[in-house]
């Protein structure tokens, strides 16, 4: 095998890992997991303010209960006094008179006990949907933090794999060559190499001017230059 034909082995290898790399931080189900939590994350909040709100309304409805209550209790009592009695006419008259005023009172408190009820009532149904628009959200986040840990697990395999076979490769490339391929590889990442296609260097993209172009076409077998931009040892 050629110097050249090693450091493209080696290249290969390392471009390789770095696309599993890439596929293995990249995960569509990462993305969705990531959007999806910031979906529970707002709805929880809207359920703990909503739940919050609630809390005074349901105070002021159990107010309003006892208050009714206590106007009912007071309203028999006026009654059964009223049956029973036998006061004189001045008195069944208060009364009697108590006796209505209680029962408007009555009313009135049956009414606010009913429109808090309905509140309640209201905010429990919006309590109700957003817990049952996240049911099923909870569910699909548990399937993908289940399935993004597989696939990762999967990946990470194959990157291990991968790396004995890299180095392999990496073992072929004579020992100056390979240390300026790794220095490169340590700057920039990705690999220590790069090819020249169409007058540009495929490793950072950039065009190389028509003075090292000619360099890098006369250079002897064996021979490599480094890409000006970006340091990788470049192959043509
Ligand atoms: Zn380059």
């Amino acid at each position: 095998m050629s110097d050249a034909e090693a450091l493209r082995a080696l290249m290969e290898a390392d471009r390789w890992i770095d696309r599993v790399l890439a596929q293995r931080d990249h995960l569509p189900e990462a993305e969705e997991l990531t959007t999806l939590e910031a979906d529970l994350r707002d709805e929880v909040v809207q359920i703990r303010e909503a739940e919050a709100a609630a809390v005074p309304i349901r105070a002021a409805y159990e107010a309003a209960g006892d208050r009714a209550d206590r106007i009912e209790r007071r309203r028999r009592e006026l009654e059964s006094a009223l049956t029973a009695s036998t006061g004189g006419a001045r008195d069944l008259s208060a009364m009697q008179h108590e006796l209505e005023s209680i029962s408007s009172q009555g009313d009135v408190a049956d009414e606010e006990a009913l429109a808090l009820l309905e509140d309640i009532e209201g905010r429990d149904a919006v309590i109700a949907t957003l817990r049952a628009d996240a049911k099923p959200k909870l569910a699909r986040r548990d399937e993908l933090r289940a399935a993004i840990e597989q696939l990762r697990a999967t990946l990470d395999e194959e990157i291990a794999s991968l790396r004995v076979a890299r180095d392999e490769r990496s073992s072929e490339v004579p020992e100056s060559l390979r240390r300026r391929y790794q220095h490169a590889l340590d700057r920039v990442g990705g690999s220590g190499a790069a090819q020249i296609v169409d007058g540009r260097c495929d490793g950072c993209r950039i065009g190389l001017a028509p003075l090292d172009l000619d360099r890098a076409k006369q250079l002897a077998e064996g021979t490599f230059m480094d890409c000006p931009s970006c340091g990788r040892v470049l192959l043509s």
